[in-house]
């Protein structure tokens, strides 16, 4: 299962205790998976809103003790719904309570604001593996609902960015710190332990990586640079013999022959007296130039 089914099935799972909250989770499930006629509920089709299905079965059982089940299968506009709530004895007045409580809880409560984002989540949202990318989304039909969602968030101080996905109003969180607030406003907090262990391992990766290839990068420049000197070095030998360099250069072209892989550092050690690195750096410096020289001619 991916992490965004997990984060939903721990939503779908957890039932709020109070009826304030019930009502206002029922509420946001209506507003963006489905809709209301008469007393009957509609919820869009898709594997997205299997659980959001499911979910309100479940609420409307708890609140209410009533068990409706699905009547069958419609299209509008292009979209399989599926219908339930009609022929089930007094659907009519839950949900005429449904619309008439829910408004007034839900500009009060935080609790309530919680339980209606949990419903909108469940209906609409997603969030990307943390392993992978960090992306939160709630896809909304309408410019109003992605505006009214997006200042909902911002009660729990959470700013999230909206944006039009062909038809739909999409909005989204790419911020790893912001998406696990999102998590804690859901409550869907062992999702969000979930989501901090991979945030760790990625982080320790990264930094792994990043350190791996620095010390790869400053070893194969090492022996690169090692290897140009012999080069030079055998290219002298050869054309006209090491006597030919002055003593203190002969001196160090024969050490660096003998030790291909020794740092600047330690072929300076080598010496009698020692030489520093820049010293080192300098003598094998003008053994290429000299070597530069041979080639030219
Ligand atoms: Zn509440």
């Amino acid at each position: 299962m991916s992490f965004s089914s997990n984060v939903k099935e721990e939503l779908i799972k957890s039932i709020p205790h109070d009826r304030h909250c019930r009502l206002c989770e029922l509420t946001a499930i209506l507003a963006f998976a489905g809709k209301r006629s008469g007393s009957s509920i509609f919820v869009y089709q898709s594997s997205e809103t299997k659980g959001a299905i499911r979910k309100c079965f479940t609420l409307l059982n708890k609140t209410f003790n009533i068990n409706t089940d699905v009547l069958g299968e419609g299209i509008d506009n292009g979209r399989t719904f599926i219908e339930f709530g009609r022929k089930t004895p007094g659907m009519s007045a839950v949900l005429d309570a449904i619309a008439n409580e829910a408004p007034g809880y839900l500009l009060s409560n935080d609790c309530c604001k919680r339980a209606y984002l949990r419903g909108t989540f469940i209906s609409v949202g997603f969030v990307g593996d943390p392993g992978k990318s960090y992306h939160l989304e709630f896809v909304c039909q309408d410019e109003d609902s992605a505006v009214m969602l997006k200042e909902l968030l911002y009660d729990f101080d959470i700013e999230a960015k909206s944006t039009k996905r062909r038809k739909y109003y999409v909005v989204y969180i790419k911020d790893a710190d912001t998406i696990q607030d999102v998590l804690n406003v859901l409550d869907a907090h062992n999702s969000l332990m979930e989501f901090v262990n991979a945030r760790i391992l990625k982080d320790v990766r990264n930094d792994l990586n990043r350190r791996n290839n620095c010390d790869i990068g400053n070893i194969s420049r090492a022996v690169n640079a090692g290897s140009k000197q012999i080069d030079d070095i055998r290219l002298i030998e050869e054309k006209v013999g090491l006597d030919a360099l002055p003593a203190q250069l002969q001196e160090i072209a024969k050490l660096r022959l003998d030790n291909p892989e020794s740092s600047l550092t330690e072929l300076g050690e080598m010496l009698d007296p020692k030489v520093g690195k820049s010293g080192v750096n300098h003598r094998l410096r003008k053994i290429g130039e000299f070597a530069e020289n041979l080639r030219q001619q």
